[in-house]
């Protein structure tokens, strides 16, 4: 079975609509999907009409921003209830924080030379409450301003570089507890790619579990074949599940292709391990077998 429970969609910073997407997962064989986007579950509805469609299995899921201990966290929230209030009212919080972010943003590339950047960027958001950093790298390569949206990073929007700007978050605590409230399990998402030493680490991990958090994502896009066994052993020391995930974006752009990289590491408990899709596992074995 292959899961990939994480992925974006033009909901957030991905190009593809939920639907799109969900084509996409099943054309490269995923068998359960989850959606992932930063900040927002208003793709979810669709992309599960999609899943239903397409006979794979799909889980609502959403991607908080954090800030621990002055570093950006990514926490996933998989199998929420997307309609639950508590979520919902955290999610509008950080999207009124996201405007605001991205508004200074602007300023500060046009300080640079780069006129127009806010406005460009949110013409590159298909959902104007969600607009991010990877609006802006992509606006600036339709400028002609860089080759790719890496080397916008590289040179634009990273901590010291000149369109940098410094936002708080939300809270660690608040984002689990969100997805607590809207029924899910709070996944540590790509825990090799923060600025932190060892030590900060298992800190990191040792809180999230206190926190109610349940897993962590050992297989993403962003780890290393070192880094899926670190952080393997890393979840069974301080007891957390492990998930799987592409963070795919955008045909060609960082991240991994939809359902690809490695199986979780044999000895991990899958974070899915009590989940209950045999009625999903069943429509995916049908629509295969059945000649239409
Ligand atoms: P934001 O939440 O608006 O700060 O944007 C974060 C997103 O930017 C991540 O989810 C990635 O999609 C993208 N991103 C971050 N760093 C890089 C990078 N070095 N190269 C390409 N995309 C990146
Ligand atoms: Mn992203
Ligand atoms: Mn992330
Ligand atoms: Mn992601």
């Amino acid at each position: 079975m292959n899961y990939d429970l994480h992925c974006h969609s033009s909901i957030s910073d991905g190009v593809l609509a939920p639907a799109d997407l969900v084509q996409r997962a099943a054309e490269k064989g995923v068998d359960v999907l989850g959606l992932t986007d930063h900040d927002d579950v208003s793709g979810l509805a669709e992309a599960a009409q999609a899943a239903r469609a397409a006979g794979i299995g799909f889980v609502n899921g959403v991607e908080i921003s954090v800030t621990w201990s002055g570093v950006t966290l990514h926490v996933v929230g998989l199998n929420i209830d997307p309609d639950d209030p508590d979520l919902q009212a955290g999610l509008a919080g950080i999207q009124q924080g996201r405007h605001a972010r991205a508004e200074r943003i602007g300023q500060e590339l046009g300080k640079k030379g780069i006129a127009g950047a806010f406005e460009g960027a949110l013409r590159h958001a298909a959902n104007p409450r969600m607009i991010g950093r990877t609006h802006f790298a992509r606006f600036l390569v339709e400028q002609g301003v860089c080759k790719d949206v890496r080397s916008v990073f590289r040179k634009y929007l990273v901590r010291g570089k000149p369109g940098y700007v410094a936002h708080e978050w939300t809270s660690l605590e608040s984002a689990v507890a969100w997805i607590r409230a809207a029924g899910g399990q709070a996944v540590l998402a790509h825990p090799g790619r923060y600025d932190l030493k060892g030590k900060a680490t298992r800190r990191l991990l040792a809180e999230f579990r206190e926190l109610g958090g349940e897993g962590v994502e050992v297989v993403t896009g962003s780890h290393t074949p070192d880094q899926h066994a670190l952080f393997a052993e890393l979840a069974n020391l301080h007891g957390l599940a492990a998930s799987r995930g592409s963070d795919f974006h955008a045909p060609g752009e960082h991240g991994r292709e939809l359902g690809g990289g490695p199986d979780l590491p044999v000895k991990c408990t899958p974070i899915w391990h009590n989940w209950n899709l045999t009625s999903t596992r069943q429509t995916r074995t049908a629509s295969k077998t059945v000649p239409t």
